[in-house]
């Protein structure tokens, strides 16, 4: 007979927990306590493969336990857990958790070749700006268009599998593309509505992140308060030192752990915000020689901008 202790017992049973689904152990942030932690090492224990990087990404970005972070998510990245390994190859790009002459960029791309060979498609994208840019890797353009271009068709293949309003945006039907000139969508970098990322779900790690950090400071300790989130909403992972994360070379106003975290985030909303620095400078100077209060028209401009 199934009493209920003992199907209390068979929830608990490392078999059940090995197999919980990701959707099972999706915590939330605003749902953390002992038990959800204890829940999460347990699963992890039993060799759950989504609960040990969940876990692991926690630990890492939360706590700041780089150590016991790392050791989850490299856990759950040799069992092939193609989120875990790109979340790694940040982490080695960005030297996370390290003083900045701990970036690694060579194994970054290593692990996003694995990640990408699992058909993790900002990984794809990723490796492709690092051919293009011989970041840690052999500098090869072609090769690296060649990667970006697949990257854009697989956004583009999922679009068209889930009908999502992305393939419209693809084929420059929804009028949210309007270029200067004729273009093909898919052959641009990031530049475009590329079908597919506008309305993705994020990782549940990643929301975690971000709800986490809606709430908290960042960081801990000296220096804690000049360390920023990614500015792509959905991804929330935050600096580990100061100046840690690429900003965008053209306003210098947003900063991103990642290319594919600046690509996402260039298609659904940087794109219509970004105003050279040199412009809002010169808006600045423009106001300040008219009223004689250099300070104050800078601030001006700058909130007219409505910068984060
Ligand atoms: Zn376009
Ligand atoms: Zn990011
Ligand atoms: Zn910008």
């Amino acid at each position: 007979m199934l009493t209920c202790s003992r199907f209390r017992e068979l929830g608990q049973h490392k078999l059940v927990l090995r197999r919980a689904s990701p959707a099972c152990v999706a915590v939330r942030a605003g749902a953390w306590c002992d038990d959800a932690r204890r829940f999460l090492v347990r699963c992890a224990q039993a060799g759950n493969t989504e609960a040990s990087y969940l876990l692991g990404m926690i630990l890492f970005y939360c706590f700041e336990n780089r150590k016991l972070g790392s050791e989850l998510l490299g856990a759950a990245a040799r069992r092939g857990h193609a989120e875990a390994l790109y979340s790694m190859a940040i982490i080695q790009f960005n030297g996370s958790g390290l003083p900045k002459d701990g970036r690694n960029l060579h194994a970054g791309a290593q692990l996003c070749v694995r990640a990408a060979s699992r058909g993790h498609n900002d990984a794809l994208r990723e490796l492709g700006h690092c051919v293009s840019d011989g970041y840690g890797v052999r500098r090869s353009l072609s090769g690296g268009r060649r990667l970006l271009i697949q990257a854009n068709f697989r956004e583009l293949c999922s679009a068209v599998a889930t009908g999502g309003p992305g393939f419209a945006a693809a084929l420059g039907l929804s009028g949210e593309c309007k270029p200067p000139g004729p273009h093909m969508c898919l052959l641009s970098d990031y530049g475009c509505h590329v079908a597919g990322s506008a309305g993705r779900r994020a990782h549940a790690a990643n929301a975690f992140l971000a709800e986490w950090y809606a709430s908290r400071q960042l960081g801990s300790g000296a220096g804690a308060g000049a360390l920023r989130l990614c500015s792509q909403p959905t991804c929330g992972r935050p600096e580990t030192r100061k100046h840690e994360f690429r900003r965008c070379s053209v306003c210098s106003a947003v900063i991103y752990c990642s290319r594919a975290c600046q690509a996402l985030h260039w298609k659904v909303a940087h794109k219509n915000e970004c105003v050279p620095m040199a412009h809002w400078l010169d808006a600045a100077n423009a106001n300040a020689n008219a009223n004689g209060n250099a300070v104050a028209a800078v601030e001006a401009a700058a909130a007219q901008m409505a910068m984060p």
